[in-house]
């Protein structure tokens, strides 16, 4: 038979049942699949029973997970055992260092039900929080996100996960060892500032954050004990910015406007001396706008901001006196750009 189906429309085909795949991921997380596997391999009435589902249902979502590679089935005597694969383990079990549990949950509540309403989004040009949460939003993080503290916890364990699998690549893509001390600005619960204060032994780092985040820090600084992070709340747009020598804005600027995001870096700008350093750690788009395509799907979900370049970032940039030194494309969820504030502007 002639394998190759040239002319066959493989990539649409995948595309087609991409979003089954993604509820598949984000069902087998939030009903516990990956926490209840985590210590030994179960039998479809086991899973069934922990996570209080049909055995019909748990059967069918186990053998969907299977085929994803998610899981692994295993023939044992009479039936078969489920287990979790390697990648599960690490960054599916919700209690495992690298988890990215909350922020599967994050894309399941919060992101998931934007995106059934994308055709309204695109003929709108607006975001849609008010047809998914049946309320309006002028700032996704006074209006939605942090309303309620279960709500605030979910979204800060969210951003907890991707800092943490993202964090050390971003804190060691530069030699920052003449910065001694750091502002990272919505900084959220401090796991980017851990990884920094962890790569570079001389820096210490402030998170700032709005109130609402910093009263609930304690939720995550259980193990990360370390006398060099610290944390001071207010608003980046209203505040004055405690000082440093390095800024870090670690997915900040795409929520936000270039209106807006001229309003903070005019004022960084006036906290910065001469030689004094912006880390900037975002997904940078290709200069043609065509790539990655993580970046330009995120883009749908129609925040004020938007997604950028790396030249499109300098320019903004350039305009508060900071020169770009080094970009690095690190091949993980965020890129990062080091810029450095010019003699006189
Ligand atoms: N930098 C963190 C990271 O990379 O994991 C968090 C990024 S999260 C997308 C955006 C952060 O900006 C949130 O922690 C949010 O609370 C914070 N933020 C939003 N508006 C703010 C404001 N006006 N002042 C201070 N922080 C703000």
């Amino acid at each position: 038979t002639k394998s190759d189906t040239e002319g066959f429309p493989h990539s649409i085909v995948e595309l087609l049942d991409g979003f089954k795949a993604s509820k598949t991921l984000f069902t087998a997380s939030k009903l516990g699949v990956f926490d209840v596997l985590s210590d030994s391999g179960l039998t479809v009435e086991e899973v069934a029973n922990r996570i209080n589902a049909s055995v019909l249902g748990t059967e069918k979502l186990l053998d969907a997970a299977v085929s994803l590679g998610l899981l692994h089935k295993l023939k044992c005597e009479d039936k078969p055992v489920y287990r979790n694969t390697e990648q599960a383990r690490q960054f599916l079990v919700s209690d495992s260092p690298l988890s990215l549990h909350a922020y599967i949950l994050h894309c399941n509540d919060m992101i998931w039900p934007l995106f059934t309403h994308l055709e309204s989004a695109v003929r709108e040009g607006t975001n849609q929080q008010e047809r998914a949460f049946g309320k309006k939003s002028e700032n996704v993080f006074q209006d939605v996100y942090f309303k309620k503290d279960e709500v605030t916890l979910r979204f800060m364990n969210a951003m907890h996960s991707i800092a943490k699998v993202t964090g050390r690549d971003v804190a060691t893509a530069f030699d920052l060892s003449h910065f001694r001390t750091a502002c990272d600005v919505g900084g959220c619960t401090g796991a980017m500032a851990y990884e920094f204060t962890k790569a570079h032994p001389e820096l210490s780092v402030i998170v700032f954050d709005l109130p609402a985040v910093i009263e609930m820090k304690s939720h995550f600084q259980s193990k990360e004990q370390d006398g060099r992070v610290s944390f001071v709340a207010g608003d980046f747009f209203k505040d004055d910015l405690p000082k440093a020598d390095l800024y870090i804005l670690a997915r900040i600027l795409h929520d936000w406007s270039d209106e807006k995001v001229h309003e903070l870096l005019s004022k960084l700008s006036k906290s910065c001396t001469p030689g004094c350093g912006l880390l900037l750690s975002e997904i940078l788009l290709d200069e043609e706008r065509t790539r990655p395509s993580r970046a330009l799907l995120q883009a749908l979900s129609m925040t004020e901001g938007r997604q950028r370049s790396a030249a499109e970032y300098s320019n903004l940039l350039k305009k508060h006196g900071f020169s770009p030194v080094h970009t690095r494309y690190t091949n993980n969820l965020l890129d990062a750009m080091l810029f450095v504030k010019d003699e006189q502007t």
